[in-house]
């Protein structure tokens, strides 16, 4: 798989020339800005659902699968026109596993092959693809089923099978969906706010430095932080948002409380103290920046607790839940309280107290 790199900076052109890492903490495609994306920690995504699982005691996998399932197919729909999507039904799904191999690969979504296919557009029809290293399996699934819905045209199904360390066989059948979700609220949007944090930028592609010392590690599809030894990967807050939309809809009013307390243990489980203990608010404000989660503007430390403002927020609940982590660990506590309001302008309020 070719992938072309800047020759400066060695980030897949892929990423630099499709991403813009904006001034006020968000990171949006160049092509259309109202797309907003994230460069997230992944390695533990799917640990994150097992976690909210435990706590609410119901299996989520199928609602995780079929609600990105949902908003890929939208979102690809929405991507390629009609006429378009019947001309590639027809050339066959090959171009498309293409373009998600090399998408993996730039994305940090793992390692991603097409196996066979057969379409006569009849009922056995079926699609396999591995995954080696997913970024997060479930997601990698609904996409799947969603981008193969989008082209295929008809109602699908996708199963899966560990067939060796961290590599799965996933096979897409034409069938009826395991569950059909209720209809979601359009999110409200607000427009961004603006900010000043300042990037050096590569001179070639334009990429932030930061992001350049990244390690893409091109065969296995993972990408690297340096300096907290963790797996990253660029997507759609959207979608990630649109699954705790539909987690809430589907098991009702505890979902956004067991959603906080799910990222609360897992930042607590997997980042490390050192790593914010007496360092602060820059330090803090430029990973949320670089990680596209939304521009700092306020962080008050005092013996009583923590008080932070994130303007231009996204994936709130998790912010919550991360913020609540990292103050634990910072102080030492094994639980704190918190409060938190997400202001109509995109502002998110988060209190913590010991
Ligand atoms: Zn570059």
């Amino acid at each position: 798989m070719k992938i072309k790199l800047c020759k400066k900076c060695g980030v897949p052109l892929r990423v630099s020339r499709s991403q813009v890492w904006h001034e006020n903490g968000v990171i949006t495609e160049k092509r259309s800005p109202d797309m907003r994306m994230i460069f997230y920690e992944s390695e533990h995504l799917d640990y994150l659902f097992h976690l909210l699982e435990e706590i609410i005691g119901v299996p989520l996998e199928h609602i995780v699968v079929e609600s990105k399932r949902r908003d890929v197919k939208e979102y690809t729909e929405g991507m390629i026109p009609g006429p378009l999507r019947r001309v590639v039904r027809y050339i066959g799904f090959k171009p498309i596993a293409g373009m998600l191999s090399r998408l993996g690969i730039a994305y940090g979504f793992g390692d991603i092959k097409l196996v066979e296919s057969r379409r006569r557009f009849a009922e056995d029809d079926y699609l396999v693809m591995t995954v080696r290293n997913p970024h997060s399996l479930l997601f990698f699934l609904g996409e799947n089923l969603g981008a193969w819905e989008a082209i295929d045209g008809r109602e699908s199904v996708i199963d899966y099978q560990e067939i060796g360390e961290n590599t799965y066989r996933c096979t897409v059948r034409i069938g009826r969906h395991p569950m059909e979700l209720q209809e979601r609220l359009e999110r409200r949007r607000y427009p961004f706010k603006p900010g000043d944090i300042h990037y050096e930028r590569c001179s070639h592609c334009g990429v932030p430095l930061e992001i350049a010392e990244y390690r893409w590690n091109l065969e296995d599809g993972v990408i690297i932080d340096p300096r907290r030894n963790m797996r990253m990967a660029l997507f759609s807050p959207t979608g990630f948002e649109a699954i705790l939309d539909d987690l809430e809809a589907e098991l009702g009013e505890a979902i956004p409380e067991a959603v906080i307390e799910a990222q609360r243990r897992n930042v607590k489980e997997h980042m490390q103290e050192s790593i914010y203990k007496g360092k602060e608010y820059l330090d803090f404000k430029r990973m949320l920046a670089l990680n596209g989660l939304g521009y700092l503007s306020r962080f008050e430390l005092s013996e009583e607790g923590l008080d932070v403002t994130i303007q231009n927020s996204c994936i709130q609940l998790l912010m919550v839940g991360m913020v609540q982590g990292i103050y634990e660990l910072a102080r030492g506590v094994e639980k704190s309280s918190c409060e938190w309001e997400l202001v109509p302008d995109g502002d998110l309020n988060i209190s913590v107290r010991t």
